[in-house]
């Protein structure tokens, strides 16, 4: 087998590194109040993977012989645990079904190209054998996008992309880099800083996600505001698809239209295997700072993310959290004192506010991300200070930023932590006007109450206000509740379609970072209407028309 990372077959992360609560004194109380859950439950047994019933490749010694003579019999895996790490992504519905021994079909066989050249020979053998081809970044998506159909009698090949992990080019006077699509977020970034260059995205799955990944899925990273989306820093590509390679030069702008590039953006392998990435990249910054503020409702806060992002200032992160979710954050501190911000500030600061007469149980939580020489990171905190400042906010200091930034990456063990005590919990994100972000946010938090009553469930819902534009932003909603393993994801499906309907109902997209897959295409006629799907459907049938590159995603 190669020497590629994965990631653990059933939940996030790699061996070894899990959550533990025990340091974060505030954390289990708050649990306890919010879903009713002990943390201090032992988790249940978990499954392993000889209780897994893994169906026996269905391939023929034909085709299977075929793959060998491309990739070397090293890099054509038909073991069960590559196979099952191949099945799914880490949705909480990917998790439960894996977790639940739920296998209705897993791929055949797994193959680890070289190079382009070897890509291209599986995907045409693919084709000449009608067998289904399904490209595999890190397996970090949450949409649905990587299970081939329940119903699907043909052979199954998880292409992985890990052996392709090379930067091979930096323009230097374009800032214009050439990168291999297999490379993982750190390998990316590290031979990126080697040359003084960073690509500046940071996706909270950045430690197990892969450029290639990224474009597939038009991923966003927490510093967007200054980098750009995915689709921003995308300027060129390589794809190898049937018996040719589309190749999209590093361009810093073009008129030929449609754009094909585009077209590829948010592809989620229906297109083809997306080999070779041109992205723009950046000198690292001198300095880099995120500072945290308070606002006393959330309300004020977002009003002043729309001024920040009008204003001169161009910080690399806006982010406001409702009172729920400041609270969370609060919680998950180590030694703090409580859940309510008395635990996190000074006791001078704590009388300040007392004295504005702040509700402290509604006080939200705010950080923004400066980047560049020290004049620019001056003159950036110096506008955004006014603008929070007219907006009731006030300034917290570096403290609460610095421990955003360290524990960022930590977060997703949380969602295994609780898994395994019988709580679900999950996300869901959109994009919408600023006009229309208040109104939302009060649409969809009452949208999911209601899903937990529906449930008969005691549920919570927070959310943040992070990757500002122009014209609105996105809005983040974090959902969780006790499920007993009493019918988890019929209960689930209630609030996750409840929240998406909410989306859809406020003039939000489906999703704003997280794609299509299988998870949000119910919802996407109402996102681009029926003539946009038509559209998307022409396109990929007339690139793929044996629907053998990963059907049944998006549309
Ligand atoms: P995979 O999951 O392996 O694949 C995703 C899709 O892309 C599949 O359809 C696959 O076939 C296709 N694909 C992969 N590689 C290629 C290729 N080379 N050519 C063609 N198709 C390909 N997303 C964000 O954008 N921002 C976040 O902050 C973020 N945080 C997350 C946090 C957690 C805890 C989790 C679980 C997920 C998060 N995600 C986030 C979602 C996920 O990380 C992204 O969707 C990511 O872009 C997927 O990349 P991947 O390499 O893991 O792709």
């Amino acid at each position: 087998m190669p020497a590629v990372q994965h990631m653990k077959w059933y939940g996030w992360g790699v061996e070894g590194v899990s959550f533990h609560h025990e340091d974060k004194p505030a954390l289990r109380p708050f649990v306890q109040e919010i879903i009713d859950l002990d943390l201090a439950t032992p988790p249940k047994p978990r499954t392993q993977l000889s209780d897994l019933d893994i169906p026996a490749p269905r391939i023929s010694p034909e085709l299977h012989a075929a793959l060998v003579a491309v990739v070397g019999v090293d890099n054509a895996v038909d073991e069960d645990e590559d196979r099952i790490v191949h099945t799914y992504g880490k949705s909480i519905r990917d998790l439960m079904r894996l977790r639940g021994n739920d296998l209705p079909r897993v791929p055949d066989v797994v193959v680890y190209p070289a190079d382009e050249d070897e890509v291209q020979q599986v995907v045409d053998a693919a084709i000449a054998a009608d067998a289904v081809l399904i490209p595999f970044g890190g397996g970090s998506n949450i949409a649905g996008s990587l299970q081939a159909p329940e119903d699907e009698t043909r052979p199954v090949i998880s292409l992985d992309l890990g052996r392709l992990t090379k930067l091979l080019d930096v323009d230097e006077e374009a800032g214009l880099a050439r990168i291999q699509a297999g490379a993982l977020g750190p390998d990316l970034e590290a031979q990126l800083n080697a040359r003084g260059w960073t690509l500046g995205h940071f996706p909270d799955s950045f430690t197990h996600s892969t450029l290639g990944g990224w474009v597939a899925t038009r991923s966003s990273g927490m510093q967007s505001d200054k980098y750009g989306d995915i689709a921003d820093i995308t300027r060129g590509l390589r794809m190898v698809m049937p018996g040719r390679v589309l190749v999209l030069r590093g361009l810093p702008s073009t008129s030929t239209g449609p754009s094909v590039r585009e077209m590829v953006l948010g592809s989620e392998g229906r297109l083809g295997v997306i080999t070779e990435v041109t992205v723009q990249v950046h000198r690292i910054p001198e300095e880099r700072v995120i500072l945290g503020y308070l606002f006393p409702s959330f309300e004020a806060g977002v009003a002043a993310m729309q001024e920040i992002s009008t204003s001169d200032a161009s910080p690399s992160v806006t982010r406001v959290s409702d009172a729920g979710e400041t609270r969370f954050s609060f919680s998950t501190r180590k030694k703090s004192k409580g859940v309510s911000v008395s635990g996190l500030v000074s006791k001078g600061l704590f009388k300040v506010l007392e004295r504005r007469g702040w509700d402290l149980d509604a006080v939200c939580l705010s950080f923004v991300g400066y980047e560049g020489g020290p004049d620019h990171v001056r003159r950036q905190k110096a506008i955004v200070k006014k603008i929070i400042g007219q907006h009731g906010g006030i300034l917290l200091g570096k403290g609460p930023g610095e421990l955003y930034d360290q524990k960022k990456f930590d977060t997703p063990y949380i969602r295994d932590f609780l898994l395994d005590r019988g709580a679900a919990a999950d996300v869901s994100e959109t994009a919408a006007p600023w006009s229309q972000l208040v109104p939302m946010y009060e649409n969809v938090t009452a949208a999911a109450r209601k899903a937990f009553a529906q449930i008969g469930v005691q549920g919570w819902v927070m959310c943040h206000l992070s990757h500002s534009y122009h014209s609105g932003a996105c809005l983040y909603f974090t959902f969780a509740f006790r499920h007993d393993d009493q019918e988890p994801l019929a209960r689930y499906d209630v609030v996750k379609s409840a929240i998406q309907q909410a989306f859809i109902d406020t003039h939000g997209t489906l999703s704003h970072h997280h794609g299509v897959g299988t998870e949000h295409a119910p919802w996407l006629e109402q996102d681009i209407s029926p003539a946009g799907v038509q559209i998307m459907e022409g396109l990929f049938a007339g690139v793929d028309p044996g629907r053998n590159l990963n059907p049944g995603k998006i549309t």
